[in-house]
């Protein structure tokens, strides 16, 4: 039995006010909900002001990690120091990095292997581009992300207690959701990854959906038997939507 897990990317939004108000109207919200586990993500600066505010049930999460331990990586922050401050999750290989900040697989497995250490639980994000797509390439595409990390980490516990989040980068902030069948295609391949390669981890390993999920459409995306959860960028902005989102996981 997988307990579903909704993450909220706060992405790089909002100053300290807004983010204390967001966590404590999630907070608040979230009082009732049971048997999901909630996560919110707010950018580095703020993960000790909302860390405070955090009660049972809701966790903290971080949107990346360094690549190494602590020393020299100017603007970089280590897994150990999110672990220091409450961190429970940790976001890698989000499409944003991979496309903004040139993070390619072998940085993914690197900054994923430091989150392990730290024993923080990565989400890590793979997802194929609209240009992937309509070439037919989303199984290769995603094979590659997922295979790209556990080719390079050494442990025979490989992706350990980590999180997948299929996210479409077609579906990503612009409103087109993928259908709940596109979805549960996809997490099906992935789970038979999975079987292959960390079979051990293949039935238990929560599988995420991220890319434009909202109320209007959690329930039905989430209600496939291979989608475990969401990783929620725009709507985790508004706690209502969130809320609502996590209420129907
Ligand atoms: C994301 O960035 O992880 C995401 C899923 O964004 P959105 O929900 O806004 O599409």
């Amino acid at each position: 039995m997988r307990t579903p897990l909704i993450a909220g990317n706060w992405k790089m939004n909002g100053l300290s006010a807004d983010a204390m108000a967001l966590a404590d109207a999630v907070v608040e919200r979230a009082a009732g909900l049971d048997g999901i586990e909630t996560v919110m993500c707010p950018p580095f600066v703020h993960l000790p002001m909302v860390g405070d505010r955090l009660k049972e049930g809701v966790r903290l999460g971080a949107q990346n990690c360094a690549d190494a331990e602590q020393g020299a990586r100017t603007g970089e922050i280590a897994a150990d120091m999110l672990a220091d401050l409450g961190v429970s999750y940790v976001i890698l290989g989000h499409s944003e990095r991979r496309q903004f900040y040139g993070e390619d697989d072998a940085a993914i497995a690197a900054r994923y292997a430091q989150a392990l250490k730290a024993r923080l639980r990565p989400i890590l994000c793979v997802g194929e581009t609209l240009e992937e797509r309509d070439a037919g390439r989303t199984q290769a595409v995603v094979a590659e992300q997922i295979n790209g990390v556990v080719d390079r980490l050494e442990s025979a516990a490989g992706l350990g207690g980590g999180v997948i989040a299929y996210e479409p980068v077609w579906a990503i902030g612009t409103g087109r959701t993928a259908t709940a069948e596109q979805a549960q295609g996809v997490h099906a391949f992935i789970r038979e990854i999975l079987a292959e390669r960390q079979p051990a981890l293949a039935d238990e390993m929560r599988l995420l959906y991220g890319g434009s999920m909202k109320p209007a459409n959690a329930a039905d995306l989430l209600a496939q038997p291979d989608v475990d959860g969401g990783l929620i960028g725009g709507a985790s902005l508004d706690a209502e939507d969130f809320v609502a989102i996590c209420a129907a996981a």
